[in-house]
């Protein structure tokens, strides 16, 4: 068994690790009975001292070089591909998340950093000519300022970066409210942005659950923040964006999705097949990004379902840091719980279920290829759910776990309507060979990113990244797109003529006759 790493820090204010009194013990859901790290939650003195400290230094960050500030960002990069096997063991430990995919996102940290080390380069702002002589105008991108953030428990390093990186690099300082899944991921993280020469007040964190999250937000009220993040739950995002929208603040709102995977007569069924099981149950479907609507078409429906079947029951489950195991337990007991809550309340007579009901493994079900600790780990078998219908809750609930619904379709028109219906619009996908449907799907989904002939997970640090509906404001991560969400527009205009000039009254517009004609 690993060492327990028993710090009990709550927060980083000012450059310095403050311990805090309420325990916050970060456990293997794969074997619960190891503890993997020991922290504390920060409490509301500490989270408004977090937030005065980046506010304290805010303008010093602004004033600093863009290249400059994106030196750290190169520094932080590099630490973490020193640091990519240690970091991904923790992802893993602390998450459940199996090691490659652990290793991936961990990928996606440098990725990010490569991408916006040379934008530190790229703020350009423009020169735009006048519609007056003797006057030049510009526009420019100023930071915002003082940049709140909250995380989600499935990707505590990826999601992340892609918030703090860019707004870093806009001179942006910051409060993190990481996970509390994570919290050693989360800690070395920080301590990684610490090495690479962040100064002092300009990252801070407090850790904690939804107690900590809610006094951040409290500062939203107070004039504390300029601009918030939130990656999770569509309730919860909700209420945050209600506490922004009060307080005239534009969230990125990055939630939930109910993604449809599409399957047309025409697919690759063996593609389909292979791209259908990972958008189900990679991370055991636990991504924003997951499979929640298996849409079918009706012609070919058996055959699919004969290939796709086996397919899921070849799978092996168990403990994450084995490479040959498809997934591993879920985030926590938590989620397990609330998996289980699923299968009890979701789950209608019309229902059918190739696979059994499913649940705990070793408990409720078994799996044959199970390889890990059933009795000390949190793990599920897959739940697959035929015959569902638009009007059942589980077609428009995200259910987060080891478990999704198929529907038919008999006309295309009705496979798009399913793909929208619920109103999450984060990720889709279509398995065709006809460009037509392809052409049609790509125009109607509302979802923000749609995969051809690939799975409903998987993104690329230069691509947008986000959703729309129930799944997120329209914010989106990632790429050049993000620096419009980290600095705002400043249009300076500069008059040298040496007299007031008056836009659209004095501009001596030219003289034309339109009525002339032949
Ligand atoms: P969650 O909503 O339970 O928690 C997210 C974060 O908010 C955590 O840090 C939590 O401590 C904090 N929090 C909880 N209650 C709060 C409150 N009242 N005020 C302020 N903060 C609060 O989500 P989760 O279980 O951590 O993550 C799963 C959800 O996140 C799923 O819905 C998933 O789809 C979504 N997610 C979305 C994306 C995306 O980019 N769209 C990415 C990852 C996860």
């Amino acid at each position: 068994m690993m060492k327990t790493v028993d710090l009990g820090f709550s927060a980083l204010i000012d450059g310095k690790w403050e311990k805090g009194t309420q325990e916050l013990i970060s456990s293997n859901p794969g074997r619960y009975d190891e503890i993997v790290a020991v922290f504390s939650e920060a409490n509301a003195d500490q989270v408004r001292r977090a937030w005065t400290s980046a506010r304290s230094v805010q303008k010093s960050w602004a004033k600093t070089p863009a290249p400059v500030r994106a030196e750290v960002i190169l520094n932080f990069g590099k630490l973490v591909e020193k640091n990519k096997e240690a970091l991904s063991q923790t992802v893993c430990r602390e998450i459940g998340k199996p090691i490659k995919e652990a290793r991936g996102s961990v990928q996606e940290v440098i990725d990010t950093c490569n991408f916006f080390v040379s934008e530190g380069r790229r703020l350009y702002g423009q020169t735009i000519p006048s519609e007056m002589p003797d006057k030049e105008c510009f526009t420019y991108r100023r930071p915002l300022g003082v940049f709140g953030f909250i995380t989600a428990c499935n990707f505590p390093a990826a999601v992340p970066a892609w918030y703090f990186v860019p707004a870093l690099v806009a001179g942006n300082t910051c409060v993190w409210k990481p996970s509390e899944e994570a919290p050693l991921t989360s800690y070395y993280l920080t301590e990684l942005l610490l090495h690479a020469g962040v100064p002092k007040g300009v990252f801070n964190v407090v850790f904690g659950g939804a107690s900590t999250g809610s006094e951040l937000i409290k500062g939203v009220e107070e004039g504390a923040f300029d601009k918030i993040g939130f990656t999770g739950s569509t309730q919860i995002g909700k209420k945050i964006g209600e506490v922004c929208g009060r307080n005239l603040i534009v969230p990125c709102l990055e939630l939930g999705g109910k993604n449809p995977l599409v399957i047309c007569d025409d697919s690759d069924l063996e593609l389909a097949v292979e791209g259908a099981l990972f958008s189900g149950l990679a991370t055991a479907g636990q991504r924003c990004t997951s499979l929640g609507n298996l849409i079918v078409s009706k012609k070919i429906l058996d055959a699919f379902m004969q290939k796709f079947i086996p397919a899921i029951k070849s799978i092996k489950i168990g403990n994450p840091q084995n490479e040959s195991n498809f997934y591993g337990p879920l985030i926590s007991e938590k989620y397990l719980n609330s998996h289980m809550r699923n299968i009890e309340t979701l789950l209608a007579s019309h229902h059918e279920l190739p696979l059994g009901k499913g649940g705990r493994i070793g408990f409720e079900s078994n799996w044959n290829n199970f390889f890990g600790d059933e009795k000390k780990g949190f793990y599920a078998s897959p739940t697959v759910v035929l015959g569902v219908k638009e009007n059942d809750e589980i077609y428009a609930t995200e259910t987060f776990g080891p478990l999704f619904n198929v529907m038919t379709f008999e006309d295309f028109d009705e496979a798009i309507h399913l793909a929208n219906a619920h109103g999450y619009g984060l990720s889709s996908a279509i398995y065709s060979r006809d460009p037509q449907k392809i052409y049609k799907f790509k125009s109607e989904i509302s979802a923000g990113m749609t995969s051809i002939n690939n799975s409903t997970t998987g993104a690329e640090a230069h691509l947008p990244f986000g959703g729309n509906g129930k799944s997120g404001n329209g914010g989106r991560q990632s790429g050049i797109w993000v620096i419009d969400q980290f600095t705002k527009w400043h249009a300076v205009n500069w008059d040298l003529s040496g007299k007031l000039q008056k836009a659209q009254m004095d501009t001596g517009y030219i003289k034309a006759d339109l009525s002339y004609g032949f």
